[in-house]
């Protein structure tokens, strides 16, 4: 009897306290909410409000200088302008031509990048006139990554206008050459690595946002033979037959779900006539995953059967690597205080956010530096790298406060 009483005590507790848990909100959603609740933070959400048509207008201006990676000279001048008038420090230009600016804290903060890229995929000279249909932009670049360019700017003059101060520094780069080398973010990377606390890539995204960006390998792999007329003594066969044999192969290969990973045989080729056995045939592979072991593993496989299906064919293997970039993962990130408090920041605006490990942005060049990091965005577009690229105008607005409760989530009132 006298043991019964504190088993039944231990019971109730062990009932009761997971319920208690999840009622009571962590101390970092706290304090995302004391600062969604500041006055002074309610005053820039309102600026936002109060200037959505030249938000609107300043982004469609923007997304009408068509800057294609390498020449994003034009944009950077015009964004610079804007730059000037906002009593920001330090603005200047990297080696890469990047447009730097700095919003210098009281002290005693953390140092946090923001970074919006310049470049476009779309050829130099393109005409770029944006039309705006039934709530939505519709232009080349709109999206990708010109509406969060908008965003950086609209938050920075909402933080002026209600005169918010933060105790770290926010640095908003503008970055070059994102859509082709990730040129612009390894320059800006390798120069301030040491002083950079957190590093949010505004990319994509909207409701939710990334915390490691997903490995991606590309090779071209030739199988090499003697060739000959389609009426010469067969074997040796076309270059082709090993081909065949080992993409039906690599096809049968099992590719994980989860991690997260694809692959993908998009080229090839072989002989440039129809009477001729192919002397070179060739193709190409997209290997994506979010977990480099089982890029490895998958790479040695793929190795495996190349090899088999050479000596079978009695032809010689040569593999060209196009790119690779390994995936960007920081052990224990998800867990990490970067990736809480941009939780709660979603949360706090109402999103439920899907919270993914495949980014494939600026972000991943922080994250290979062991820069924490996240990449997001401010606000849905569908079609981005075509020339029907659209965006929703509404969202944008509530995708802005998102970005300056992250400033100041991050940056600390
Ligand atoms: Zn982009």
């Amino acid at each position: 009897m006298s043991r019964s009483i504190p088993r039944l005590i231990l019971l109730t507790v062990l009932i009761s306290w997971p319920a208690a848990l999840a009622q009571t909100p962590s101390p970092i959603t706290e304090a995302v909410k004391e600062i969604q609740n500041n006055s002074k933070v309610k005053a820039a959400n309102e600026y936002i409000d109060r200037n959505r048509a030249g938000i609107l207008r300043e982004w469609i201006q923007i997304t009408e200088i068509n800057a294609p990676s390498g020449h994003e000279q034009e944009r950077a001048k015009y964004l610079e302008r804007l730059l000037r008038q906002s009593r920001l420090q330090n603005i200047h230009y990297d080696s890469a031509g990047n447009l730097i600016a700095v919003r210098k804290g009281t002290g005693g903060g953390r140092t946090v990048v923001f970074d919006a890229h310049l470049d476009t995929v779309f050829q130099p000279g393109l005409k770029i006139k944006a039309t705006v249909k039934e709530g939505k932009i519709y232009a080349p670049g709109v999206g990708d990554d010109t509406r969060n360019i908008e965003a950086l700017l609209a938050t920075i003059r909402a933080l002026n206008a209600a005169q918010i101060k933060t105790r770290g520094d926010l640095v908003f780069v503008f970055t070059v050459e994102e859509e082709t080398s990730f040129g612009g973010v390894k320059r800006f990377v390798e120069d301030n690595k040491s002083k950079i606390d957190y590093y949010i890539a505004l990319d994509g995204g909207y409701e939710g946002f990334t915390y490691a960006g997903i490995g991606i390998n590309w090779y071209r792999h030739h199988f090499i033979g003697p060739g000959g007329h389609t009426r010469s003594r067969t074997p040796p066969y076309s270059a082709s037959l090993p081909l065949a044999r080992a993409i039906s192969r690599i096809y049968d290969l099992k590719v994980p779900s989860n991690p997260s990973s694809n692959l993908n045989i998009g080229m090839l080729g072989g002989s440039e006539v129809v009477n001729a056995k192919a002397s070179d045939a060739w193709f190409t592979v997209d290997l994506r995953s979010t977990s480099n072991e089982v890029i490895a593993d998958l790479e040695k496989k793929i190795t495996v059967i190349l090899e088999e299906e050479a000596k079978r064919a009695n032809m010689s293997l040569k593999t060209d690597v196009i790119s690779t970039s390994p995936a960007a993962v920081i052990p224990g990130h998800r867990d990490s205080d970067l990736v809480k408090i941009s939780e709660a920041v979603h949360r706090a605006m109402g999103f439920d956010p899907p919270i993914t490990a495949t980014g494939s942005n600026n972000s991943s060049v922080a994250l290979l530096n062991g820069i924490p990091s996240i990449s997001t965005g401010a606000g849905p577009c569908d079609d981005s790298h075509a020339l029907t690229e659209n965006c929703e105008i509404e969202p944008l607005y509530q995708g802005i406060k998102k970005i300056l409760l992250l400033e100041l989530a991050l940056a600390q009132l």
